[in-house]
């Protein structure tokens, strides 16, 4: 019987560790498939086109939205971030498990059109952590950490929405927990 994958959306207050955390489930398994979003936010720096993301000027990416490339969009913090259909469906027919790295608002529209989707949410230990996080990561103003945290305590908001909530503490137990819920999906009789 050939193994139908999972469709998941990882989400978390932006220096949650996402982006390791996917980077580390990618690297142990292999069952996992990165989508690779489209957005209208600058590279940071070392972030290559077609890895980190697609980065498309504000004219491409309403275009695409015009011809229906993306399963969501949404805007966040005054840029246009959206997933692109058909790398996610072509993965999830090899029997992928997909991972979309998106925000909240994302996240339950992608819930909504497929309501299989698992919505996975990654909290750091406490807030002073986060802000060190995105501090820390020095590619960031003031300003734009400032917003990032003001959009984190919005976020909180819809965690109820959310399937799984693992928390960010040691990241090899993250992983490891991360890996275990979507091995027990695929168990699940409601899947199957
Ligand atoms: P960053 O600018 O830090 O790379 O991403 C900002 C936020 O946009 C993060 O919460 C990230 O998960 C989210 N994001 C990245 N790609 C997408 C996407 O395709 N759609 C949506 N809705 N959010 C995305």
């Amino acid at each position: 019987m050939s193994r139908k994958g999972i469709l998941m959306v990882l989400s978390g207050f932006s220096g949650a560790g996402k982006g390791t955390l996917v980077k580390g489930l990618l690297e142990r398994y292999d069952n996992y498939a990165l989508s690779v979003s489209a957005t209208t936010r600058k590279p940071r720096a070392g972030e290559e086109d077609g890895k980190a993301y697609f980065f498309k000027t504000v004219e491409e990416f309403e275009n695409m939205i015009e011809e229906d490339s993306f399963i969501e969009y949404a805007k966040y913090v005054d840029n246009y971030y959206g997933t692109p259909k058909e790398y996610v469906q072509k993965k999830l027919d090899e029997g992928k498990d997909v991972i979309l790295e998106i925000e909240i608002q994302g996240a339950l529209k992608v819930k909504k059109a497929y309501p299989d989707t698992l919505l996975l949410f990654v909290m750091p230990p406490s807030a002073a952590l986060l802000r060190e996080r995105l501090t820390g990561r020095g590619t960031e103003s003031e300003d734009v950490i400032a917003s990032r945290l003001a959009r984190a305590v919005q976020e909180a908001e819809g965690i109820e929405e959310y399937d799984y909530l693992v928390i960010n503490d040691d990241l090899d137990t993250c992983i490891r927990e991360l890996h275990g819920i979507i091995q027990s999906e695929h168990c699940s009789v409601e899947r199957n």
